[in-house]
């Protein structure tokens, strides 16, 4: 299960000093999907930023079945990022352009001995889990397509070995159908791998399709959250209402 409990996240310091969530609570269930909605400048990827370590939490707490991952030390953390993997809406915050697709699995198998050629059989394996065939080891994430990066940046997170998914923005860039592919494979892999996953999109029809939970994000805000069927059935907050009143 992860939480995160008045959730707190600013940037600079002194006059430029600006908080952009104000104590954000919300939370999954292990094995469900959550899905993060809001406009642009909302602060979705703050959130995910903040949950894996990437962003300094002014105040609040995210808790891993319990356990707080604010405020660990530096081996700790570095446990702990194992156990929970973003994968960004830039596939390249997620893939180094000058590591091959083979060594960039190769080390999200193992950090310690990241060679491609020793983990060949995991590389493919993880490869093949998001419909690329092994070919794909040797070349470089720039000779791929968009669709076809992301669902890199999906193995290579997965091979990690995550019980915690966090999806920002990963199927935004690519056209309707890509994205529909994108998706599927998302959703297959959450049930045979049973992730716990957070999906974040500002594309209300796509976190229908796959969230259980939906939580909806104002100006660094959760001003709503509960069962999808229930928010987009009968929104309680003005602003989803008027969220739902203008999507397509
Ligand atoms: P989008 O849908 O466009 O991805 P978002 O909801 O993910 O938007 P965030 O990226 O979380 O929004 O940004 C929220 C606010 O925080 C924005 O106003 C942004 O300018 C600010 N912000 C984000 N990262 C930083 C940073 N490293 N330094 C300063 N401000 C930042
Ligand atoms: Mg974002």
């Amino acid at each position: 299960k992860l939480q995160v409990e008045d959730l707190t996240v600013g940037f600079g310091h002194g006059r430029r000093a600006r908080t952009v969530l104000h104590g954000v609570s919300t939370g999954v269930r292990a094995g469900q999907t959550l899905g993060l909605v809001g406009e642009s400048g909302s602060g979705k990827s703050t959130i995910a930023k903040a949950i894996v370590g990437i962003h300094p939490v002014r105040a609040g707490r995210v808790l891993l079945d319990g356990a707080d991952l604010t405020g660990l030390g530096r081996r700790e953390l570095a446990a702990v990022r194992r156990r929970v993997q973003l994968v960004s809406q830039d596939p390249y915050a997620s893939l180094n352009p000058r590591m091959t697709v083979g060594q960039a699995v190769a080390e999200a198998v193992d950090p310690a001995r990241a060679d491609a050629r020793k983990h060949a059989a995991a590389v493919e394996r993880w490869l093949e889990t998001v419909a690329l065939d092994g070919s794909a080891a040797g070349r470089y994430p720039h000779e791929f397509s968009g669709g076809q990066r992301q669902r890199i940046a999906v193995a290579r997170a997965l091979a990690v070995g995550p019980e915690v998914l966090i999806a920002d923005e990963i199927t935004s860039a690519l056209d309707a159908s890509v994205q529909a592919e994108v998706l599927n494979l998302l959703e297959e892999l959450r049930r045979s791998l049973s992730l716990t996953m957070v999906f974040i999109s500002h594309d209300l029809a796509v976190v229908r399709h796959v969230s259980d939970e939906v939580a909806v994000l104002r100006h660094g805000e959760l001003v709503e959250q509960g069962p999808a069927h229930d928010v987009y059935r009968a929104p309680q907050h003005p602003y989803t209402r008027s969220l739902l009143a203008s999507a397509p």
